[in-house]
């Protein structure tokens, strides 16, 4: 998915943990139209302005379940990355991939389609006519300083799941109770899908090196003791060797994200990331130089094949350089 924002403002996020190892700190979504005629909302987690990254995890959209047979669902034209992963995640509907170095793949529910931008990529996603109930999630990793201009590749891979308890764990970044993938990171991570029956506890081991994430899609959740409401993300900073979630009514689904604190200051906008403003506006500038002028197609950002329909244009660039914030 894109961010798909009008006017987005240039974040500057650097790691930090300025909780206590023991506290739950609760990070609540903002709603965001995904834009265009037939207009989808997502609940945005990651960034915000109390905190940006968890690990290397640093965009969290959560949407749906919605029920897309009338409204047409998701139709997001070619545009650009750079220095980043994006992470595609279904509970339910079908989404198909085009990308600028071939692909052609669809996101299903269970299967993770992994796209790595380094140095830049592009691609399409469209929710196929069959789909009549979308609801998933979209990640992006942010890369390290040394992997960032690493040539474009996607991968798709299938976990086995596994066994935590009364769990269910689908872990599609990383390993966890026996379920895990090989898919490629560049900083250490932990990405997993948990279903915990109504009524039953369930103890997660960590990494105490990592800091985590736990998104509540659906359940009445609590998280160490604290209650975290559906679609709420609750932090946890490193120094913890284990979670414990506790389900009320109705069955639970959640995403698990963890890593290691990613130590460098970003700089994301639109759907770029880079170290500098200047990485931005040069990202900027040859999207719209070689896609959208038309001016090369074997430059940075490649082409989409099979997507019928134009590219998506950059935004303007904000006139106002945020400030630091972590
Ligand atoms: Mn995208």
């Amino acid at each position: 998915m894109s961010n798909l924002e009008s006017d987005p403002a240039e974040l500057v996020a650097t790691a930090t943990a300025t909780v206590d190892p023991g506290e739950v700190e609760i990070l609540e979504p903002r709603d965001v139209p995904l834009g265009g005629p037939r207009a989808m909302n997502v609940r945005r987690t990651l960034p915000q302005r109390r905190r940006s990254l968890i690990g290397g995890w640093c965009f969290i959209d959560h949407y749906g379940p919605d029920d897309v047979s009338a409204s047409g669902g998701m139709r997001v034209p070619p545009h650009p990355h750079t220095g980043l992963q994006t992470v595609s995640w279904l509970f339910s509907g079908e989404i198909e991939h085009r990308d600028s170095v071939g692909s052609h793949a669809m996101v299903r529910p269970g299967e993770l389609n992994l796209m790595t931008a380094g140095h830049g990529i592009s691609h399409s996603e469209v929710s196929t006519a069959a789909t009549t109930r979308l609801h998933g999630v979209q990640l992006w990793v942010a890369l390290p300083s040394a992997s960032r201009d690493t040539a474009p590749f996607f991968e798709h891979h299938v976990p086995v799941v596994g066994r935590l308890g009364d769990a269910e764990v689908r872990t599609f970044v990383g390993s966890l109770a026996g379920s895990g993938t090989a898919a490629t990171v560049f900083s250490p991570l932990l990405g997993a899908e948990l279903i915990v029956p109504a009524g039953s506890t369930v103890r997660v081991p960590l990494d105490e090196s990592f800091e985590h994430g736990v998104l509540v899609d659906a359940g009445d959740v609590s998280v160490s003791g604290v209650p975290v409401a559906r679609a709420h993300l609750a932090y946890l900073a490193p120094g913890r060797s284990a979670l414990d979630i506790t389900v009320g009514d109705g069955d639970a689904r959640l995403i698990l994200l963890g890593g290691r604190p990613l130590g460098e200051q970003i700089v994301m906008w639109w759907n770029f990331i880079g170290r500098s403003h200047d990485d931005v506006v040069r990202s900027r500038a040859e999207w719209q130089a070689d896609v959208i002028a038309g001016g090369d197609a074997a430059g940075r950002f490649g082409e989409v094949a099979g997507y019928d329909g134009s590219a998506l244009p950059a935004p303007e660039l904000p006139t106002v350089r945020l400030k630091p914030r972590g």
